[in-house]
């Protein structure tokens, strides 16, 4: 390939839309364009690079006896109607871009397809001869994200490599997933890529398990805790351990405390010298389902720590009657949230920043809604009992102090006996760094950041029964398949590599994933011996098997170089003012190699370079 045909513009300045380094150079350097928010065009540069990791994905499952296949992007309502995932994934905060056919059909497009390949397995797989089966393809994906940002990390159209297996018992999808977890590592090793696994969230979906892949960087948008030995690491979103230990309260009959104004846990910590771990912090929350019901939501949290979203999520998804249909979102329940949304409820009675976990159902009253609109939204409706629940640093307290249930008042010395309370107890917390670790408390977590290019599940049957897809065991009876899923981000993973491998000069592609290999530079093309040698040393590397950029544009030497950095590529080849004598300089790009050599040596010693780069031998 020659630059002169590339249509390169490079940038010298840092674009305002691009906020992260490798956003920054993948537009500078010419390999993305945004067409809009979260969609981007893959320049051709981009486009060999993707291609790469794409081959490097297929050899690797492919050996694991996995079958690449291509599913439809258009799926129909029906089938996401049957898994029960079309309202969360469509109404609320739902993801799924949707749309109506002529026929005033409903369809979404493929943001994932665990449906879609259900629906063929209930379709094909009939007997436990023909398991187990591993699918794959890799293909484009959409989903509309609440915040697209970082160029390719976090797009509303991306590339991913989805596989799915099925199985006749779960010891057959143990095996299976943890071949993936092999292959996985490979994959991302052979990219150039430093990549951790790590305990991931499993979701609604239930306690199956789940790991992610992190690349780690300072970009990255994942909170990675880990202890120093080695043995956890997990992700913030389900990472569990030991919490401080709580300053004791003495013992003392409950009773009032006039707190007037003191609303916040500092302002009542340093007006009675309390501690905020004596303190029970009371949240209310309010959580949107599918059927239009609105489950008003307390949870009770030891005042000095925070709150974990999505262990609050699946907790309250678990808890959720299945009339209704799953969980939309979950937000804090306030005074500006019933305005602004016009929620059929009345918040008057409800005295903010003095709740105690003993706040009565009749706190929270259901007024009539809004009209029905038009539309064939169902309408929100408040269910009457609060759902509460505590975390295990709030119910482990003896006594404690919390709200009093009104304005300017608290109670001390409470307790769950004398609430008159069986706390629902559920891990709730965030861990944080600093926390020892459960497996071994003299182990303290540390936090690292890290980008998610590949997540691996065992999902069990949830699937599989919502859509019928069974098959005839040994002895005859039919049951449900067994199921795993496993992604990767194939453009976030592009993105990703760059955010590990760059400096200030531009990027420093790993060589296994780099668009070319080596660059052939003229410095001065007007100069006849230069611009012979160039090309024939193009033609004689291009036959040597490698991949090679002629650097042809009649530009000065300096911006040549300098674009050359830019783009990355692993090896450059400068014809300059050596080329009559036959000597041209070799300079890679990450490394201090930098030598003058005659060209014989050259054809000699840069594919075995090279070669050793591509085997990941050599970063
Ligand atoms: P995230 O938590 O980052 O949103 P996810 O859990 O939704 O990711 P999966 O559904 O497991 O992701 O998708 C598989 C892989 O696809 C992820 O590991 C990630 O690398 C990639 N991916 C997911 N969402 C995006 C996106 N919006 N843009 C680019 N890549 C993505
Ligand atoms: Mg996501």
């Amino acid at each position: 390939m020659r630059v002169s045909r590339l249509m390169l513009v490079t940038l010298r300045d840092d674009p305002a839309e691009a906020e992260i380094p490798s956003h920054k150079l993948l537009l500078r350097a010419g390999y993305i364009r945004r067409v809009a928010s979260g969609i981007y065009a893959y320049l051709p540069l981009l486009f060999r690079v993707l291609q790469k990791i794409s081959a490097i994905v297929r050899e690797e499952l492919n050996a694991t006896g996995a079958l690449e296949t291509l599913l439809p992007q258009l799926q129909p309502a029906d089938l996401w109607q049957r898994s029960g995932r079309w309202s969360g994934y469509t109404a609320g905060e739902g993801i799924m871009f949707h749309l109506s056919d002529r026929q005033g059909r409903e369809l979404g497009l493929g943001p994932t397809h665990e449906e879609v390949i259900t629906a063929l397995a209930a379709d094909l797989l009939r007997s436990y001869r023909q398991l187990p089966v591993n699918l794959y393809q890799i293909q484009t994906k959409f989903r509309d994200e609440i915040r697209p940002r970082f160029g390719l990390m976090r797009g509303r159209e991306f590339i991913m490599k989805d596989g799915y297996s099925f199985h006749a018992d779960e010891a057959s999808l143990k095996e299976c997933y943890a071949e993936m977890d092999r292959a996985y590592r490979r994959i991302f090793s052979r990219c150039g890529l430093k990549a951790v696994a790590v305990e991931a969230d499993s979701g609604a979906i239930g306690g199956s398990a789940s790991q992610e892949f992190m690349v780690t960087a300072e970009a990255g948008e994942d909170l990675i805790l880990s202890s120093g030995d080695g043995s956890y690491a997990a992700n913030q979103e389900r990472a569990v351990s030991l919490a401080p230990e709580a300053v004791p309260l003495a013992a003392q009959p409950c009773q009032a405390l006039a707190t007037p104004g003191q609303s916040s846990i500092e302002d009542l910590c340093s007006a009675h010298g309390f501690d905020p771990s004596q303190i029970v912090k009371v949240l209310l929350l309010l959580a949107r389902c599918a059927d239009g019901s609105l489950q008003p939501v307390l949870v009770s949290l030891r005042g000095d720590q925070r709150l974990n979203d999505v262990k609050l999520a699946n907790a309250v998804s678990a808890r959720l009657a299945p009339a209704q249909g799953g969980l939309l979102s979950i937000e804090p329940l306030t005074p500006d949230l019933v305005r602004t949304e016009r929620l059929p409820l009345d918040l008057g009675a409800v005295p903010f920043g003095y709740l105690g976990p003993d706040l009565s159902d009749a706190a929270l009253v259901a007024t009539p809604g809004p009209a029905p609109g038009l539309g064939a939204k169902p309408q929100p409706r408040l269910v009457a009992k609060l759902l509460r629940l505590t975390d295990p640093t709030a119910a482990q307290l003896d006594g404690f102090i919390c709200g009093g249930n009104r304005s300017d008042l608290h109670q001390v010395g409470a307790s769950w006996a004398v609430l008159g309370l069986k706390p629902d107890v559920v891990d709730l917390r965030a861990a944080q760094p600093g926390d020892r670790c459960l497996h071994d408390p003299k182990q303290t977590l540390s936090a690292a950041r890290g980008i998610e290019v590949g997540h691996i599940f065992q999902l069990g049957r949830k699937y599989s029964e919502a859509l019928g897809a069974r098959f005839t065991n040994e002895s005859g009876t039919e049951e449900a398949l067994w199921m795993g899923c496993y992604g990767i981000g194939v453009s976030r993973l592009a993105q990703a590599a760059v955010e590990q491998n760059h400096d200030s000069n531009g990027i420093c592609w790993p060589v296994a994933i780099a668009p070319f290999e080596v660059i052939v530079v003229i410095a001065n093309l007007q100069e006849p011996s230069q611009r012979q040698l160039g090309e024939e040393l193009y033609g004689s590397l291009l036959d040597a098997g490698l991949d090679v950029l002629l650097d042809d544009r009649d530009e000065r030497a300096g911006v040549k170089f300098k674009d050359a950095d830019l783009l990355g590529i692993p090896w450059r080849v400068v014809v300059g003012r050596g080329a009559k004598d036959g000597q041209v300089e070799l300079v890679q790009r990450q490394g201090s190699l930098k030598r003058e050599l005659a060209t014989a040596d050259l054809l000699a010693e840069l594919p075995g370079l090279i070669e050793a780069g591509r085997s990941g031998l050599l970063a």
